[in-house]
């Protein structure tokens, strides 16, 4: 039995004085959802005071990104270690946005997961097709090609603390969703490539979802067997829709 996890990624959103108003919004609303991984990942600036606020409470604080080096010269890069002091539970790599804007590619996004596990924090590592690379086709051979990349060196010991997002690109903030069936396909393509890289231990690795999830199609996406969670960019951003998203219908309280 995998445990749901249902992620907001706030991207290049909110204050530190709004992420704090959000939690404090949010913490009550979320208080019967005992059974699922609940976790934020705020822009750098406010994980500080973030996760100061969040300890001790069922909500897991994130990073959006991070450098696999331990120090250096990298300006503008923040480091696993430092991640660690913030009591950074999980930290997303390989969003498409820093694939396609900032030109990431697999080997880079298999390093930060092995710093990432190196340091004890989660990487949930995100993968998915453009539209173009579907209408070819070609989504079982460009996803299968991300993970194998994406998840190179990773012990099959180490291989539960990863999480998967498949975040067709064509579905993030374009309010364009995958069906759940089509989500669902797609997941059970990537719980088979799992399966010829680590074996059994494919069946405990969480795979969420990303891809304008909100309130109104979570339930049926949550349905799918092989879906595991979400990860969720713009319906995350207000307290009352991401809460709807974590007490999804089937949820157990
Ligand atoms: C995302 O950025 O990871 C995402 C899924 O965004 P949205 O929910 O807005 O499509």
């Amino acid at each position: 039995m995998r445990r749901p996890i249902l992620a907001a990624n706030w991207k290049m959103q909110k204050t530190n004085a709004e992420a704090l108003a959000f939690a404090d919004t949010l913490l009550p609303l979320v208080a019967e959802a005992s059974d699922v991984d609940i976790v934020i990942a705020p822009p750098f600036t406010c994980l500080a005071k973030l996760s100061a606020r969040l300890q001790g409470s069922p909500i897991q604080p994130a990073a959006q990104n991070v450098n696999p080096e331990a120090s250096g010269a990298f300006t503008g890069e923040v480091a696993p270690g430092m991640l660690v002091e913030l009591a950074c539970a999980y930290t997303i790599v390989g969003h498409s946005e820093r694939r396609s804007l900032y030109g990431e590619g697999d080997d880079f996004i298999s390093r930060k997961a092995l710093a990432l596990l190196a340091h004890g924090i989660r990487p949930i590592v995100c993968v998915g097709e453009t539209l173009e690379e579907r209408e070819a086709e070609h989504t079982e051979a460009v996803v299968g090609a991300q993970l194998e990349g994406s998840l190179a060196g990773i012990d099959p010991a180490d291989v539960s603390q990863v999480v998967i997002a498949y975040e067709p690109v064509w579905a993030i903030g374009t309010g364009r969703t995958a069906t759940p069936e089509t989500a669902q396909d797609a997941h059970a393509f990537i719980r088979s490539c799992l399966r010829d890289g680590f074996g059994n231990a494919a069946e405990s690795i969480r795979i969420q979802y990303g891809g304008s999830v909100k309130p109104e199609n979570v339930d049926s996406l949550m349905s799918q067997a092989d879906i595991d969670g979400a990860l969720v960019g713009g319906a995350s951003l207000e307290a009352a829709s991401f809460a709807r998203i974590v007490n999804f219908e089937g949820v157990e309280g």
